[in-house]
């Protein structure tokens, strides 16, 4: 019987723990807060900044919107992070990329202080994941790892570190973001880490590793990229990809809105329903992994807030 795993539940308890440990800072007078760094209006990246306000409310986190016009210079760029990076309200900084053309994501980056790094950008925070040391691993990697820990605990009863140890894991996708920091965090519980990208693909590969795989992590941003024919039985397979495709009906006719235009909808990377009774255990899309990442973000806010307040 497969086992859809609600990721949002893992999400409301993860919020709870948050809410709990954040009671228990500010009844010493300390409140973690989080401060978003928005250069120009992309259209994304204010959708996230929007969640983000709504989390540190949640959380009872204090939270510092810093925009800045799309003309701003890269100097005045770094002097704002350099402002948070002094201020004691603020335990974590997040940049909102992309960044106009004119502003170099290194440049900024590197600016910001590696104790309020929360999404794991900086090269040093990245050489520390590297390492098997990471202080704030990545948001939506650590969503996929919590939820197959809590998995492991929950359905398997088992320990985690027995559960990952020797798994065969296949991540596809090895951006920076997702795919790579994934990947490094599989190996450093000692997994059997393969990646996967666009070039296995080319080679007509994919299939070749996707279906030797005990835990198959996907994160290609393709919808239906993956079918029944490159899961094998019983894998656990874990879907990060968020695509927004058009809406056919059995006939292969638009399905039509209200005002006549062609209906969306989100979907990930793994033909959810062709794929999931071959599963043992599967995330959905919407409500998957997505419902865990913000949640990783504050407990890495939370980490900053201990470490910059010197409690860890
Ligand atoms: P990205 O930077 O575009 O990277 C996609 C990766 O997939 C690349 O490494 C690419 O390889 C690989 N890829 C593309 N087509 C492929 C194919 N046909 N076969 C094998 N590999 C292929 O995207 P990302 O930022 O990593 O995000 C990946 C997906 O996760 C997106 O759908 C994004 O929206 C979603 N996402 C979800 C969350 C969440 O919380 N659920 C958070 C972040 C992102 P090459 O580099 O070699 O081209």
């Amino acid at each position: 019987m497969t086992k859809i795993i609600d990721c949002v539940a893992i999400g409301e308890e993860i919020m709870e723990e948050i809410q709990t440990e954040t009671r228990e800072l500010k009844a010493k007078g300390i409140t973690p807060g989080i401060a978003t760094l928005l250069v120009g209006d992309d259209f994304g990246s204010k959708m996230y900044r929007g969640q983000v306000e709504k989390f540190c409310e949640e959380a009872g986190f204090n939270y510092v919107n810093k925009t800045l016009p799309a003309e701003a210079t890269e100097e005045q760029v770094k002097e704002v992070v350099l402002e948070l990076n002094g201020d004691r309200s603020v335990s974590g900084i997040l940049p909102l990329r992309p960044f106009p053309e004119h502003i170099s994501d290194y440049a900024v980056i590197n600016t910001i202080d590696i104790n309020k790094d929360i999404d794991c950008f900086h090269p040093f925070n990245m050489g520390k994941l590297t390492l098997g040391e990471a202080i704030f691993p990545p948001a939506t990697p650590a969503a996929v790892i919590e939820i197959l820990e809590r998995y492991a605990r929950a359905e398997e009863k088992v320990d985690p570190k027995d559960f990952f140890e020797g798994a065969e894991i296949v991540v596809v996708g090895h951006s920076n973001t997702v795919g790579k920091p994934t990947a490094l965090l599989a190996l450093n519980r000692n997994a059997t880490t393969s990646v996967t990208h666009v070039f296995t693909s080319m080679k007509e590969n994919l299939e070749k590793h996707t279906l030797g795989a005990d835990i198959l992590i996907v994160a290609a941003g393709k919808a239906n990229l993956i079918g029944p024919e490159q899961v094998r039985e019983g894998a656990i397979v874990i879907d990060v990809g968020i695509n927004r495709v058009k809406v056919f009906d059995e006939n292969g006719q638009p399905v039509l809105n209200d005002k006549g235009k062609q209906k969306t909808k989100t979907v990930g990377d793994v033909s959810f329903e062709a794929v999931k009774d071959k599963t043992k255990a599967i995330t959905p899309v919407p409500r998957g992994v997505g419902s865990v990442t913000n949640r990783m973000l504050m407990r890495n806010a939370l980490k900053a807030c201990k470490i910059n307040y010197g409690l860890l």
